[in-house]
Parts: C-alpha cells; structure tokens; sequence
C-alpha cells in the first residue's frame, strides 16, 4: 500500500495521485520524488562519485563479493521475492543482478540523489525508482524483501529507518541489512565516505529487535581479507599523517591483479558461508530481519 505524503491516506490504486485529497509527488530529473525540498541539499554523499562508481563497482571484487552474498542470503530466506525495493539503490549494481536472477518480480530502487538513479535506471529499466528520503518512506505493508546495503551507518537515526523499513514491509516479509563492522576499524576512509558509525553485532541485533524484527541469520563478512583491511587502514592513517592527498574510492581503484586476488579470496569466503557457517569477525555484517506474521 502507498501512504500520501500530505494526508496520509493509504492507497492501493495504480499511479500515485492521492485518491482523498488528489496529491501527487512532483518528478525531479525524471524520478517521482518523495523528499523535503530542505533535504535536497543532504550532504550524506558526494554525488560527483557516482559517474565513477558506476564504471568501477562492475569490475570490483567488493562490490561483486557483497552482491554474490546478498543472493545467496535471498536464495535463503526469501526464495520466490515478489516485490523487492532496495533503499539507498545507488547506481543499481545490486539490482541488476537481482533482476537476473528474479526476472519476473516487482523491484523498486531508491535513493536520495536522483544522479544515482540516473545510472540505476539505465541498468535497470524495467524497475522502477524513486527520490526517497528513508526516514520518510511512503509505504505500508508494500514489500515481501527490503534490502538496506551499506545505507544505516550514513545514517543519524538509524533506529528510525529501521522502523520505517519494519513498517513498509508485508507480515512475512524480510529485510537484509549490511554494515560496516567493529568500532575499532574507524578510520579516514569512514569519515571520507560520510560514515556517522561502524557497528557492533550486539548494536545491530539490539536496534532490529527494538523495532520489531526477529533476527533469522547474523555473520560477519569481510573475515579472511579483515588482515589485508587493517593494514589498508593503517596506510590510510600514515597517508593522512604525511599530508598526502586521500582518495576516497582509492579501494575501488585497485590493481587488477590485486583485484582478482581478493575476489578469490572471498570466493572461499563464499563456500564457507554458503555452507551454513557463520563467520564471527570480519569487516562488514549481513544480517536478516523477519517481521513475523501477526505484526501490522
Ligand atoms: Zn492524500
């Protein structure tokens, strides 16, 4: 169901002009777009990134390890996924592969930079995406899979969004989450990519459970290649120390030897996990939410 911005009717009618009270979201650059106009300016990112990403996260073995990851994940919890939104889509790398393997369901996209959505509509043009702030997420017991990627921790009110992603979810429904992980692996590159925190296991579980989530599977990813990130971090700092200029996708611009080392490396790391194994320490978390049915 969509939920108007300016009664708050609930609605279920194609299209999105509010049948009480005839409202309908303006188009930004061509997406429909559910955001203030003061939080246009949200400085959570830096848009001028996105051109790049886009030619890069094809090609990088991060962005191809967590997607492999988040299959596997769906494949698990979420087998025959009817209507998928992913919030904070970014360029769509992700979405294009789900629509690969899913070629039949309902996926939406959205972000609050329309220059994301942008790319993500041209690699995806048969979803569908949107201008959306995620604290306020016009939606009521819409999705069966919500997947939130590396969002919350750029976020302030992170229990918040969770809230509203627990809203926006039918009874049954799943969300995955990923996250950076352990206080203790901050550095420049989390300040560089608009990072308000990294997470603890206990913090993320605790948050999903106070907004009403039962939590179906938790691990740690990242685990084996978590050596080869503290040394990255380590030269980060060094690299600060000695006034050098630090670029912000300087993990995404690696050699391609060292690229495809690390992508073998997290194909085990793949085995292991696709296995049933949970991985107690690593770089980022994944975890998977439920809304039990009986909640709405
Ligand atoms: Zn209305």
């Amino acid at each position: 169901m969509k939920i108007c911005k300016l009664c708050g009717h609930g609605f279920s009618s194609p299209g999105w002009r509010c049948p009480r009270c005839e409202e309908a979201p303006t188009s930004i650059n061509g997406f429909l777009s559910f955001v203030e106009e003061k939080m246009q300016l949200h400085d959570s990112f830096k848009p001028e990134y996105f051109p790049l990403l886009y030619r890069l996260e094809a090609g990088s073995f991060w962005f191809q390890h967590r997607t492999r990851l988040i299959l596997g994940a769906i494949a698990h919890c979420s087998p025959a996924p009817k209507n998928v939104l992913e919030i904070g889509c970014g360029t769509g790398f992700a979405l294009a592969e789900i629509r690969k393997t899913y070629p039949d369901a309902t996926l939406s996209g959205s972000d609050l930079f329309t220059e994301s959505l942008h790319f993500a509509s041209m690699r995806v043009p048969t979803a569908s995406f949107y201008q959306m702030d995620a604290y306020r997420m016009p939606f009521n017991e819409e999705f069966d899979l919500i997947l939130a990627l590396d969002i919350l921790e750029h976020i302030d009110n992170d229990s918040r969004v969770l809230s509203e992603i627990f809203r926006s979810l039918s009874p049954g429904g799943r969300v995955i989450v990923t996250v950076p992980q352990h206080r203790w692996l901050w550095s420049i590159q989390d300040v560089k990519a608009f990072h308000r925190r990294r997470y603890t296991r206990r913090e993320l579980v605790g948050k999903m459970r106070h907004e009403g989530f039962k939590i179906a599977c938790v691990t740690s990813f990242i685990t084996l290649l978590l050596p080869l990130m503290v040394l990255s971090r380590l030269y980060g700092r060094f690299a600060v120390n000695a006034r050098k200029e630090y670029d912000p996708l300087r993990e995404l611009k690696m050699h391609p030897l060292m690229n495809r080392i690390m992508g073998r490396v997290c194909r085990v790391e793949e085995r292991v996990l696709q296995r049933g194994i949970k991985l107690p320490t690593g770089g980022s978390l994944l975890c998977i939410g439920v809304k039990e049915l009986g909640h709405g």
